[in-house]
């Protein structure tokens, strides 16, 4: 038999699987095209090695036999390849049937979060949305992060606008609703968060997390409080409370640059530590303590995530973590919670105020409100389903699976088993593809170059690096970018190429050639001459580079960043520690930091209103969580991600299990409002009495799906509890978090 000699080569990128950007170095056998082995690259600057286990998913990823290849077409509850042609045509008349016979809202769009990682994806989803002109378009956003954009708008003026914490330099980390140490940071971009945190701990730092249970995170942290589910709000306001009763206020260099300190002094006077003690289950002189050590601290910071954002007051908590920071001096401060400045952006800071995009537009059947063009996700189901003649009879889906990541999946899914056509663009047949009448796969993300546009914007450090593809993609194969462009010109007649120029020439038109862009000195004709004729996202990439803050603006007698440069720089650089950025970077009407907007101002009557049923309330609520191995829904299907022991366990405090009579690895049947399942039990003192939790991405055993491994380890799907009826009332983002359940053995 015939031997082919390995002819290895090593390739530096990131990492493209989460918000952490690991550098990792992929050694390729070019004899096979396969990938040999991951590395931590050493020599990233950022990431200096690190690596968690989901980088090697990357090689099951790329060779996992269930991965579609090709574009498939449902015939009946079977699947069969066809050409790109078709199935490009397939989908683009079926859509512009719909949309003729019953107008362009008559499609709905859903948007995953893998979309973020990925250049084309970042910069061709807009052109496809557009094109299809609908405006029910609905995305992972409002299931996670939506609250913060909102806050972040209304106090900086822009939704990702959003302070980052200065990890590397503070002395006191205050920890909300997140576990970095599972997720890796999230709108915190910081790989090797243990390392981080444990560097903090060695130079003297101090580590505080407020947590219904005692996860990853918490259990290395200085302290550890337990608050009831949903009650951020109330906590931060204690907190808020207390420092202007205690005169622990201090705006520093922003005192001239901050609006509505008194509006929040008197919106705080009535929720004093211990008025809502009950209500957090947080003891009022422990609040009072750390109030006084956040302020006293030299360089402290308060970090808020997922879950102060997935509850009833997701917006308040979300805008009370920047206040806290902003009243103790912390914000746009060395080691408190700083602005980055990206490669990509604007080369000086000229905001321009616009108004808040929302509200501009209401969901058919609760009419909730527009939120920076997207409807809440908790509402796709009805609009399906309940919005009669106006209901949405075709969806598009991008790298989502809804239907085990937002609220009430079952009805979701019945929902979308009942449209006239769904075209889905995703590599797997999964829970949500499965009613796909076509699925167009894009190529591996190894097989696709790279650069986090939105990610280096949320990073504790100013960083730049470009991700080169590390294996040829398939012959007849397409990259996201490609699938989009060619969707969105098909819907509308035209071809990829004219929505490539579209998005060229839109980009360029703002960023040279005229005053107030960045390379106002530059004619677009130039600009357009030195980027050449490539096609696709990289001729973007160059020209957002060149004309960013590190860019060379087209000038051959200044050093500066390129798409050449960076390739050449094949560990990414460094482009320094985050740097003060206030007031210049503020794009409010008012140009100051608006600590008291009007619309957060407003739903304070909401979280008044619900003080004393929350303080009286006792049920036992369900929380999710985050697992190391675990990607939300979509690396399930990856053998050395998915084995081993069960992840998918209701974890239960032991005096709860002892009152309701529940045994360890025994199976419990959880029942919530909108439905019931069954999950096997684990005792364990990390949750808080009367909490118990579930992850979030499982639930794989359904019919007509065609993930052999994930099926294998299916869990529950935890979003078959969790109730679309409960939003936040201010984003529309879904409550996730302390939902009301009942328990009992299966
Ligand atoms: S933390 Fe893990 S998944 Fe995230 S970027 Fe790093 S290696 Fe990839």
């Amino acid at each position: 038999m015939a031997t082919r000699r390995a002819r290895t080569e090593i390739i530096h990128r990131s990492c493209p699987l989460c918000e952490a950007k690991c550098g990792i170095s992929v050694e390729v056998d070019r004899s096979t095209g396969t990938v040999a082995t991951i590395r931590g690259d050493a020599d990233d600057p950022f990431s200096r090695g690190y690596l968690c286990p989901k980088a090697y998913g990357l090689k099951g990823l790329q060779e996992d036999p269930d991965r579609l290849r090709r574009p498939v077409r449902r015939v009946g509850s079977d699947w069969e390849e066809i050409g790109w042609e078709e199935a490009f045509e397939l989908a683009a008349s079926r859509l512009r049937e719909v949309r003729a016979a019953h107008g362009a809202d008559a499609i709905g769009t859903y948007v995953g979060n893998p979309n973020v990682h990925d250049l084309g994806s970042t910069l061709y989803l807009g052109p496809l949305l557009r094109g299809l002109g609908t405006r029910r378009q609905f995305s992972a956003s409002s299931v996670d992060q939506l609250p913060k954009m909102l806050s972040a708008f209304l106090m900086f003026g822009g939704p990702l606008a959003i302070p980052i914490p200065d990890l590397d330099r503070t002395d006191f980390l205050l920890v909300l609703g997140a576990n970095p140490v599972a997720s890796n940071g999230s709108l915190m971009t910081a790989p090797d968060i243990p390392g981080r945190l444990a560097a903090l701990r060695a130079r003297g730092g101090k580590l505080v997390v407020i947590d219904p249970r005692r996860s990853e995170t918490a259990r290395l942290a200085d302290e550890h409080l337990f608050i009831k589910p949903g009650s951020d709000a109330y906590f931060l306001f204690a907190l808020v409370h207390t420092l202007f009763e205690e005169r622990l206020v201090r705006l520093d260099r922003l005192e001239s640059h901050v609006r509505g300190v008194e509006a929040v002094q008197t919106l705080a006077k009535e929720f004093s530590p211990e008025v809502v003690a009950r209500a957090t289950g947080i003891d009022a002189l422990r609040v009072r303590r750390l109030a006084r050590r956040f302020a006293a601290a030299d360089r402290a910071v308060c970090y808020g995530r997922i879950g102060t954002c997935t509850q009833e007051f997701g917006t308040l908590a979300s805008w009370l973590v920047d206040v806290v920071n902003t009243l103790t001096g912390n914000l746009d401060r060395p080691g408190g919670a700083m602005f980055p400045r990206t490669a990509t952006g604007p080369a000086a800071d000229a905001p321009k105020p616009r108004k808040l995009p929302y509200g501009r537009w209401r969901s058919r059947v609760r009419g909730l409100p527009e939120a920076f063009g997207e409807l809440p996700a908790a509402t796709l189901a009805e609009e399906i389903d309940a919005a009669g003649d106006e209901s949405i009879r075709a969806m598009v889906t991008v790298a989502g699976n809804p239907v085990l990541s937002t609220p009430n999946g079952n009805r979701l899914a019945r929902a979308l088993e009942s449209l006239e056509f769904m075209v889905s663009v995703d590599i797997y047949v999964n829970e949500t593809t499965r009613f796909a009448d076509v699925i167009l796969p894009p190529v591996s993300p190894l097989e696709r170059s790279n650069y986090d546009l939105v990610f280096n914007g949320l990073s504790i450090r100013n960083i730049s690096k470009y991700s080169p593809r590390v294996l040829e993609p398939p012959e007849d194969s397409r990259d996201p970018w490609e699938i989009l462009a060619e969707l969105a010109g098909r819907v509308n007649g035209a071809s990829a190429d004219a929505v490539d120029e579209l998005v060229l020439s839109h980009l360029l038109s703002s960023a040279v050639g005229s005053p107030g862009s960045s390379c106002p000195d530059v004619s677009v004709e130039e600009a357009r001459k030195q980027l050449g004729d490539r096609r696709g996202p990289e001729r973007i990439l160059d020209l957002m580079l060149r004309a960013g803050p590190y860019g060379d603006h087209f000038d051959p007698e200044r050093s500066g960043l390129s798409l050449e440069v960076l390739r050449k720089a094949e560990h990414g650089l460094d482009l320094g520690a985050l740097e003060p950025r206030l007031p210049g970077m503020l794009a409010t009407e008012s140009g100051a930091v608006e600590l008291a907007p009007a619309l957060l101002s407003g739903d304070v009557s909401r979280l008044r209103a619900r003080l004393s049923e929350r303080t009286a309330d006792d049920r036992l609520v369900l929380v999710g969580r985050r697992h190391l191995r675990s990607n939300n829904s979509w690396m399930h299907n990856i053998h050395s991600l998915a084995k081993g022991r069960d992840r998918c366990t209701l974890l239960v405090h032991p005096t709860d299990a002892k009152r309701l009579g529940l045994a360890d690895g025994a199976r419990a049947r959880i029942r919530s409002r909108i439905g019931a399942i069954e999950a096997p039990i684990a005792v364990s003192e990390e949750m808080m009495p009367g909490v118990v939790s579930l992850p979030h991405g499982f639930g794989h055993d359904v019919e007509g799906t065609r993930m052999r491994v994930a099926r294998q380890h299916a869990g529950v799907n935890s979003n078959r509890l969790t109730d679309e009826a409960q939003v936040d009332a201010l984003s529309g983002n879904s409550v996730l978090n302390g939902i009301p359940v009942e328990i009992a053995p299966a």
